[in-house]
């Protein structure tokens, strides 16, 4: 019996999974984002017990950025430049060989889990976006079917916007440039600006309509620039399903009807959605990058 693996390393929890991205994990384990050295002792525990359910003959890994993703370069498999103590210039791909020599493939949280939106959307699915709205925001971008790499990989949750007046005097916490987009409306930015999470704010909070104007100018953007047929809202924060018709609207008065794929109520309810994978997209991409990765 041959299986995959699959990693979805993040920066509170490595997720690990084995099975394979048609029928989904057969076990996984949720292991703590320690330092490097304890982590990755879990997880290659992990592996190393899950050999009992078959052969493992590839794994992807569908990590925390920013990470190097271009097989040429040095960087190749590295956490980059992330604020996350005792990371930075981590080898995840050699940290994972180390205890287990199988082929590997490594791509960013959100482009491993757009490649499973589109996968999972069926045929004629050729431009996506997932955005993941947590701790972070992170957006991964597939273009003709493949995830989008070049200098790097996207970073468009770091985009600049235009500030909501009820939002006025608030610096952001974005560590590199303060109020861009994930400064402003990632969860750390949502408790800074009103002192609760979004999940404890009530109906007729400006929180509500703060955020859904922030997420409505990002994809417009994306709209306006990667022509996706869909975009995919996911994380902590969207987990909050009252701010998908907020979104729908504001970016509809946003557009000003200039797109017309995304004009009409209707239209936009296909455009902008909740993640459609069974399990978290992450982990179904990762479990695709082994598959790519196993050939
Ligand atoms: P991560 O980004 O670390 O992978 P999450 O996507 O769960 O993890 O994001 C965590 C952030 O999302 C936290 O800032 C938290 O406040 C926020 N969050 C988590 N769950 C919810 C929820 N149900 N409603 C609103 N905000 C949430
Ligand atoms: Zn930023």
């Amino acid at each position: 019996m041959k299986i995959h693996g699959a990693i979805e390393a993040g920066g509170t929890k490595f997720v690990c999974a084995v099975g394979d991205a048609a029928t989904g994990s057969q076990r996984t384990a949720t292991i703590p984002t320690r330092d490097p050295d304890s982590t990755f002792a879990e997880v290659a525990e992990f592996f190393t017990q899950a050999s009992d359910l078959g052969e493992i003959t590839g794994i992807g890994i569908a990590s925390f950025g920013p990470v190097g993703v271009d097989p040429a370069s040095p960087d190749y498999g590295r956490i980059l430049a992330t604020p996350k103590p005792g990371w930075a210039g981590t080898d995840l791909l050699g940290r994972v060989r180390a205890f287990l020599d199988v082929p590997l493939a490594i791509d960013t949280d959100v482009n491993a889990a757009a490649l499973a939106e589109v996968e999972a959307a069926g045929a004629d699915m050729r431009q996506l976006a997932y955005v993941t709205v947590g701790t972070g925001i992170g957006v991964g971008l597939v273009s003709e079917g493949r995830p989008v790499h070049g200098i790097g990989h996207p970073e468009a949750g770091h985009i600049l916007v235009r500030r909501h007046p009820a939002h006025e005097g608030f610096a952001g916490t974005c560590p590199f440039h303060g109020d861009c987009l994930e400064g402003l409306a990632a969860g750390p930015a949502v408790s800074a600006a009103w002192g609760a999470p979004a999940s404890e704010l009530a109906a007729d909070h400006p929180f509500w309509a703060v955020e859904a104007e922030y997420l409505s100018q990002l994809c417009m953007t994306l709209l306006l620039t990667m022509a996706p047929q869909r975009i995919v809202l996911g994380g902590g924060v969207m987990k909050q399903e009252r701010l998908f018709p907020l979104i729908r609207n504001r970016t509809a008065d946003l557009l000003g009807g200039y797109i017309q794929g995304a004009r009409d109520a209707a239209a936009l309810e296909r455009l902008i959605v909740p993640p459609a994978c069974r399990e978290p997209s992450g982990l179904v991409g990762a479990f695709l990058l082994a598959r790519q990765a196993a050939g």
